[in-house]
């Protein structure tokens, strides 16, 4: 088979939010990653981008940095290709790079869910969002005292209308007593889904609050790769798969499990910048991954239009990525 033989180069980004993210994994100030470049010997250009969430269980930066400088300048696809499974962030850029933009019906659009922040936060931000017109809502719990967050809880749902979907996100912090007194509340309650009411490998108690409660769960940290999405599927996980697909290692590997195992899929965002985030939303459309509402409702996230893209409102077009300028970005990094 012919092999494509590229001149590789990277570039390290360091971006800081423009607030702060509180989750249940701490307080998050700056998004640090890399920037890959690949020209082939026919000249053309292209990108990826890696992105690491190592508190999500994927390599650090310094270990996707010290793999792409294991790749010499003049590099392979067969080089790339070895890249080993665990380095998932950087597959998913090498495989970026590599792929042909794929052709999208451009009239497509997918609803988008609105980050809320944790805490009383999440009630200043709502009726901003409400008149953007967003009509998927997540909001971060397991910060906070429980009966501090069940209680702006029924605040959040009394102001949400009824046309609206209300996502909960818990990060791993919940003991099993706590998840259960959430999901308890939240049987009675119209929430879409319960994000990580439990700890990643904490299997026994994931698979036990989806038996005994009527509200729906999803996995995030515990399907951070595919290899665990479909460890979960053999164990018998019947919710929903929350999927940052920056972490997952090629797009047509995702698409390929997704099509295959028929999982529900939500698409979320890593904080990657606007250029792998167009790269997901592009493939996203052409491969009708999810139905469901997107995880990139995270707003101006580094404040500055060409590592956000355009602002993304409550629908997000599959023209969305045509206005993310990978050389542009390539060229404001040293
Ligand atoms: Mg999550």
């Amino acid at each position: 088979m012919f092999r494509m033989v590229y001149r590789f180069a990277v570039k390290t980004y360091r971006l800081p939010l423009r607030s702060p993210l509180r989750t249940a994994h701490g307080v998050w100030a700056v998004r640090e990653g890399l920037i890959i470049r690949l020209e082939a010997e026919t000249g053309a250009v292209s990108y990826g981008e890696i992105a690491p969430l190592p508190q999500f269980g994927t390599e650090t930066l310094a270990e996707a940095l010290e793999r792409c400088l294991g790749l010499s300048d003049k590099t392979d696809d067969a080089a790339l290709d070895a890249v080993p499974a665990q380095f998932g962030c950087v597959r998913f850029a090498l495989a970026m790079a590599r792929a042909a933009n794929p052709s999208v019906d451009k009239e497509k659009r997918l609803p988008v869910t609105a980050l809320l922040p944790a805490g009383k936060a999440a009630l200043a931000m709502l009726p901003g969002k409400l008149e953007q017109g967003f009509l998927s809502f997540k909001w971060k719990v397991g910060v906070n005292r429980p009966e501090e967050e069940l209680g702006l809880l029924d605040d959040l749902l009394g102001r949400l209308p009824a046309y609206t979907r209300l996502r909960l996100d818990a990060n791993g912090a919940w003991d099993r007593r706590t998840a259960e007194k959430w999901l308890a509340r939240c049987a009675e309650r119209p929430i879409e889904f319960i994000e990580q009411p439990a700890a990643p490998d904490d299997g026994d108690t994931l698979l036990g609050l989806a038996e005994d409660y009527p509200v729906t769960l999803a996995l995030d940290e515990s399907v951070t790769g595919l290899a665990a999405a479909r460890e979960w599927q053999g164990r018998g996980w019947r919710g929903v798969f929350v999927i940052k697909p920056a972490l997952a290692g090629p797009l047509d590997e995702l698409a390929a499990w997704a099509k295959a195992s028929q999982a529900d899929l939500v698409l979320s965002s890593a904080i990657e910048t606007a250029l792998g985030r167009a790269a997901i939303l592009r493939f996203a459309f052409a491969h009708d991954l999810t139905k469901r509402a997107v995880g990139f409702g995270v707003g101006e996230i580094f404040g500055e239009r060409l590592w956000d893209g355009q602002i993304i409102g409550p629908l997000v077009d599959a023209g969305w990525s045509e206005a993310v300028d990978a050389e542009e970005i390539w060229n404001a990094l040293n």
